[in-house]
């Protein structure tokens, strides 16, 4: 019985960002357990990348060029696939930008706003188009890409732009989910820790951040993005049926100091 709880046979999943890093894995996770994928990535190389991974380990999977930046692609998608009778019923937002070590006094207008539209307003944008499908059907769960970062402000250096918005998308997920709860979808979060993938990679800074970071952190190691798709294919699943509105650490215990 419960092996069958954590299938998602018969589910349309789309994974925003989904053409590397933990979108990739949440793509793959979901698709091993049985859904059809469709992952929206802006650009198409790493997107045909993505899918191309994904079809050559059995998966079915598609892919959509698209920005979470744009509400009209993102409704556009979201129709497209009702309409052709194949609505999401599992959305994962995972698409986000990080930023680097900049001090608040020293952060423009632009990086606040990219931040802000990418990571709050793209989770918001989506939630809102494949949502509204989702309480059609009284069936859907969302699970969004939060962060530590989200719970508390991450040391050493400063990322409050990153912060701030990983804080909104937690409560974002908290408000939605009791919103649509009585409609037959749920929302959930997680919450991970520094994860090995290009996002992380690409920042100088954060080898120094990452360094003392494992000093302070339980379990003294960063993460990999399988070990977050398998949170979010969790949540995402019926295995997951009496949670919502929940913010999952998958951090290896750091917020537990
Ligand atoms: P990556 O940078 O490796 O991947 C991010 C993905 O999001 C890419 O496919 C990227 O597309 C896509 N993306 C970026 N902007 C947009 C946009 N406007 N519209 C659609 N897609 C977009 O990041 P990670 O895999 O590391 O992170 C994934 C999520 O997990 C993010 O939300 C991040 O904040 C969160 N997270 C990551 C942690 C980590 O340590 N890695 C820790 C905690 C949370 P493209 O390839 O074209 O740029």
């Amino acid at each position: 019985m419960y092996q069958a709880r954590f299938r998602v046979d018969n589910e349309v999943a789309v994974v925003t960002g989904g053409g590397r890093g933990i979108g990739l894995a949440c793509a793959d996770a979901l698709g091993e357990a049985g859904a059809s994928l469709v992952i929206i990535e802006p650009d198409e190389q790493v997107g045909s990348a993505g899918r191309d991974e994904l079809i050559a380990k059995g998966h079915k999977a598609e892919l959509v060029i698209g920005d979470v930046t744009s509400s009209a692609r993102v409704t556009e998608i979201a129709d497209l696939l009702a309409g052709h009778g194949t609505p999401a019923s599992i959305l994962v937002n995972n698409a986000g930008i990080g930023s680097s070590g900049i001090s608040l006094e020293d952060v423009d207008d632009e990086l606040w706003l990219r931040m802000m539209d990418v990571n709050v307003n793209g989770v918001f944008r989506c939630c809102r188009a494949f949502g509204r499908h989702m309480i059609a059907a009284r069936h859907g769960s969302i699970v969004n890409l939060g962060s530590m970062s989200g719970t508390i402000c991450n040391r050493p250096q400063p990322q409050t732009p990153y912060n701030v918005s990983k804080a909104a998308v937690h409560h974002l997920t908290r408000s939605i989910a009791a919103e649509w709860a009585p409609h037959g979808v749920r929302v959930n979060a997680v919450a991970p820790t520094y994860i090995e993938t290009p996002m992380v990679l690409a920042i100088p800074e954060n080898k120094t951040r990452i360094e003392a970071w494992l000093r302070d952190t339980p379990m003294g190691r960063m993460g990999q993005a399988h070990e977050v798709a398998s949170a979010v294919l969790f949540l995402a699943s019926d295995a997951a049926s009496l949670m919502t509105g929940a913010v999952v650490p998958v951090d290896a215990g750091f917020t537990c100091w």
